[in-house]
């Protein structure tokens, strides 16, 4: 595959955010077991909102698109999250400073940035049953694979695998930790999230 453009990276926004959007109702749920149920519903509607202000830039560079969906979750989810999902989209941005063309390397570095950036702000280390717990293996296999579409499948299965492994976890960040003992049997949402965002990505554009 070829490296990606603005345009490309506009529409590996909205494959995320319909996908998201699609198990929003799941996500809810995981969130209920876990947290106070918001999860799906704050997080598809800040997606939405990113894809409905990247489609009225005009022309943007795929710093602006990173840029417009970091604001989106920033601003639209609210929430300890929305700063955690935010983050990442905005310490990969910072990659993008007169960037046109992304090559795989460029996406692991902006991943790489961005993982940073969430344990920077949330300290959550892989185990703790949060979103880590997905995107580190997922970065972590993105920069490991030979070429771009391999890279957002193994990705896309790490994450997966990741989200599952939070079932059996004990959290200890974000609201899920006052749950003790209650929250293992139960997947963690914003993991679930991440690994639905990788498979979205994996899948291939229209
Ligand atoms: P809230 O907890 O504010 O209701 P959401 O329900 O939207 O936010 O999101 C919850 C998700 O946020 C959790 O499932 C977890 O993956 C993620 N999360 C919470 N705290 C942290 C943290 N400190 N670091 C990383 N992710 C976190
Ligand atoms: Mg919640």
């Amino acid at each position: 595959m070829h490296d990606l453009t603005a345009k490309d990276l506009a529409d590996l926004i909205k494959r995320m955010a319909g996908r998201v959007l699609a198990e929003r109702e799941m996500l809810n749920r995981l969130d209920a077991a876990t947290g106070d149920g918001d999860h799906g519903s704050s997080i598809s509607g800040a997606l939405a909102l990113a894809v409905q202000k990247i489609g009225a830039l005009a022309e943007p560079s795929p710093q602006d698109i990173w840029l417009t969906t970091a604001k989106a979750l920033l601003n639209g989810m609210g929430g300890a999250s929305g700063a955690i999902f935010g983050t990442f989209f905005l310490k990969g941005a910072a990659k993008l400073k007169d960037v046109e063309r992304i090559s795989q390397a460029d996406m692991a570095a902006l991943l790489a940035a961005g993982l940073a950036g969430v344990q920077a702000r949330g300290r959550a280390q892989v185990g703790d049953k949060t979103m880590v717990d997905a995107l580190a293996p997922a970065v972590a296999a993105f920069a490991a694979a030979a070429d771009f579409p391999s890279a957002w499948r193994a990705a896309a299965d790490a994450a997966a695998t990741g989200a599952e492994s939070t079932r059996d976890m004990l959290a200890r960040q974000g609201r899920a930790k006052y749950l003790g003992e209650r929250a293992i049997g139960h997947a963690d949402p914003g993991a679930t999230t991440i690994a639905l965002m990788f498979a979205a990505a994996a899948e291939p554009s229209p």
